[in-house]
């Protein structure tokens, strides 16, 4: 019988999962389907029982629900409980196990451009739900350093004081990062500046930027942010959040089918989604 994958988040049309998924089960002869479903908040835990229910082999969990869907799960894997969001789930004998492969993805797509982080100094911009997947995932990998920088210091300050992982780390203003820059060799912007409609802008002026930084920034749309632009033209290295993106999807497919997919693929896959080039 065909076996049932999902996502659910509300909105949900624009997502590019069920493509990039369902792409992957035909390539691999795998007799599923996937499918996007719309959620309304009220109805996480009816939606949670019912995908129980009717047996879904796993389904992955997008805004607003990575965080409040975790009390109707069965068990929670390590990573996902510190970071405190669940981003796939996992169908293992009926029960529904949740996984974050968002920091993990992050990692693994930064891994196509630099061979380690271990002794890195690192800035994320941003103190958010992707900003914390990806600190405390790289946290674990003996980094110099990974500073935060956010509009609201206090967030950047809580993020730091919740990790779990030992890390040296300094909460900074936009501004103070600014000033910092030619300190670190990677830098990683997640917040919602140069975001699809509003793209002229970026949280940072990079004037203080070093040459050899690899600069990353995981928004998607566009493929090249202002900030990815103006790393490019002071001769750093970038790297966009398409690389992310595909590699979550990526792990989530190895949790539900023990296969590590061709990730090549996926990724034009998205990008003739998306319409444009990769950078
Ligand atoms: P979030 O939890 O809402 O966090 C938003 C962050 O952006 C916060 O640090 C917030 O600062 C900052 N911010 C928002 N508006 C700002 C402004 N006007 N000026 C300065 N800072 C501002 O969002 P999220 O879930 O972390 O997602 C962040 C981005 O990552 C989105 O663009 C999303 O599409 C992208 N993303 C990409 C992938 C991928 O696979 N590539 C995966 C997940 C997310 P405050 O704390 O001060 O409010």
């Amino acid at each position: 019988m065909k076996k049932l994958f999902a996502v659910i988040g509300d909105p949900i049309a624009h997502s590019m999962s069920p493509v990039m998924h369902n792409d992957l089960f035909s390539l691999y002869n795998i007799d599923a389907h996937y499918l996007p479903f719309q959620v309304k908040n009220d109805d996480l835990q009816a939606a949670v029982n019912g995908l129980r229910a009717i047996g879904v082999g796993g389904f992955n969990v997008t805004v607003p629900h990575k965080s409040n869907i975790i009390p109707f799960l069965d068990g929670i894997d390590e990573l996902a409980e510190n970071i405190g969001a669940v981003n796939t789930v996992v169908n293992e004998g009926g029960k529904l196990i949740g996984y974050n492969t968002d920091g993990p993805g992050f990692l693994k797509g930064l891994m196509t451009q630099i061979p380690t982080i271990e002794g890195k100094k690192i800035l994320v911009i941003g103190a958010g739900g992707a900003a914390r997947a990806i600190y405390f995932t790289l946290a674990k990998e003996n980094p110099r350093g990974i500073d935060i920088a956010n509009r609201t210091v206090d967030k950047a300050s809580d993020l730091i004081q919740s990790c779990p992982y030992p890390v040296v780390s300094n909460a900074y203003s936009l501004l103070e990062a600014e000033n910092h820059l030619a300190d670190y060799d990677l830098i990683i912007q997640t917040t919602l500046i140069g975001m699809s409609p509003k793209t002229a802008e970026q949280p940072i002026e990079l004037t203080n930027l070093m040459q050899q930084a690899l600069v990353c920034d995981i928004i998607y749309n566009p493929l090249e942010t202002q900030f990815l632009q103006d790393a490019k033209r002071k001769g750093a290295s970038i790297q966009n959040g398409i690389d992310m993106f595909v590699f979550q999807g990526a792990l989530a497919f190895e949790k539900w089918t023990g296969i590590f997919p061709d990730v090549i693929r996926m990724r034009d896959n998205i990008l003739t989604q998306l319409g444009g080039n990769s950078c």
